[in-house]
């Protein structure tokens, strides 16, 4: 008898037809004398709804309310699935983050995990029962409903796959397996049989939405191996795994587009310490995560000044935006230019390492498309580049087919 954790993402749940799919699924494996414990997203769409319907009441709502009224989505599933399980006579429970013991530090919307104490899931499963677990969310030590960040559904998954020691991780979503880039995006893309972990969390960090990044980062800690795979079919899926030396052997493992960031310039910041420390240090106290930085060299002699451009998530624009507007008497720059209108186009590969060349190909490819640079970023391992967002997806197509088709 094996103990295994699905997880069921929002298109696998979008309607009671996906449901019940998803429940003869589950069914399937119980039959068969496995233990299972499901986790399940939102039904497609119900999250972003919930997040339009609070923005249409204040701009910026309470981060507490947010986690309280985005929990209400995870809830709804757990119970429909549990209701479709018994209509086919497996018994089956349903529990909310909380309830299944998924406790949590105190950062409303992206809070992180500080530990799981599986004793009701245990017991559910014990008795015979599917376990259903609402993906997400978890509780603090005090008691606050809070949520994981958006796709949290995935590091429930992996975070209690980790914690029950189970047999088995599957991450069932709409596409089958992690590819060469987003299929929707390059058609050409292909599927991956394998993917270490750091590529993954690259990929998935820089925009392949398929995993969310900390649970891809929350799986290398722990050494919990995962396929993902589509609930649509039985095609065999992707594992994702430790690094193995014939994974070397590979230059480019995938090329993801990121269109979720923004950027932000603050246009002459007077070049003098500390005035970096002052702006970022502002950012993360309000928990803001700031991605790329590039600095320009500094211009006027008298008071020299400089332009400082990073790169922030989309949705924390707002908070990004009254965080500066704090800082604008503290330090003098001359003016604040925000753009939306970019995408973070990235490049990743374990084989980079041992490899020359690979940036400045890239950079020919863009040139070759009429590609406009406006920051670059490299690491190890990955080359990401922020281009203008209306030739981001061609721009994406041209770079997977010039290392990948
Ligand atoms: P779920 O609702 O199951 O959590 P998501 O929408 O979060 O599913 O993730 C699945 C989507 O990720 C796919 O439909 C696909 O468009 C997108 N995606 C982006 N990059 C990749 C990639 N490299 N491989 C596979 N899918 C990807
Ligand atoms: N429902 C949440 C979201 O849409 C979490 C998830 O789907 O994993 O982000
Ligand atoms: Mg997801």
């Amino acid at each position: 008898m094996a103990l295994i954790v699905q997880k069921f993402g929002g298109s696998s749940v979008a309607d009671i037809d996906r449901i019940r799919n998803v429940a003869n699924r589950v069914a399937e494996y119980r039959r068969r004398g496995d233990q299972v414990v499901v986790v399940v997203s939102a039904m497609k769409g119900v999250t972003d709804n919930l997040i339009e319907m609070a923005k249409s009441l204040m701009p910026v709502p309470s981060e507490r309310e947010m986690d309280m009224l985005l929990s209400t989505g995870e809830q709804t599933t757990i119970a429909l699935l549990a209701i479709a399980l018994q209509s086919m006579d497996i018994p089956a429970a349903s529990l909310t983050g909380a309830q299944a013991g998924i406790v949590t530090d105190g950062v409303h919307s992206k809070a992180k995990i500080r530990n799981i104490t599986p004793r009701k899931i245990h017991a559910l499963l014990d008795a015979g029962n599917v376990t259903i677990v609402a993906g997400f969310q978890g509780e603090t030590s005090e008691g606050h409903i809070t949520t994981l960040g958006r796709g949290g559904s995935d590091l429930t998954a992996i975070a209690l796959a980790s914690a029950l020691k189970a047999d088995l991780c599957q991450i069932y979503t709409d596409v089958d397996g992690v590819y060469t880039s987003d299929p929707r995006i390059v058609p050409t893309a292909k599927k991956l049989e394998e993917v270490s972990y750091d590529e993954m969390l690259e990929l998935a960090s820089l925009g392949a939405k398929v995993m969310q990044s900390r649970s891809v980062e929350f799986a290398k800690k722990f050494g919990v191996i995962f396929e993902v795979r589509s609930s649509l079919n039985d095609n065999p899926g992707t594992l994702v795994k430790e690094e193995t030396q014939s994974m070397e052997g590979v230059v480019i493992r995938g090329v993801s587009l990121d269109k979720n960031q923004a950027k932000i310039t603050l246009v002459g910041v007077p070049d003098e310490p500390g005035m970096a420390a002052r702006v970022f240090q502002q950012l993360a106290d309000s928990t803001i995560n700031v991605d790329m930085i590039v600095q320009n060299v500094s211009h006027g002699s008298d008071t020299p000044a400089t332009d400082l451009s990073f790169t922030i998530d989309k949705p924390d624009m707002a908070r990004a935006q009254t965080v500066i507007d704090g800082l604008r008497d503290n330090i003098n720059f001359v003016d604040v230019l925000a753009d939306e209108n970019i995408g973070k186009l990235s490049i990743v590969g374990v084989g980079m390492r041992s490899h020359s060349g690979i940036a400045a190909k890239v950079f020919e490819v863009l040139a070759g498309a009429g590609v406009n640079i406006q920051m670059i970023s490299t690491s190890e391992i990955k080359i990401s580049v922020v281009i203008g967002i209306e030739k981001a997806e061609e721009a994406t197509r041209a770079v997977h087919d010039a290392f990948l088709d």
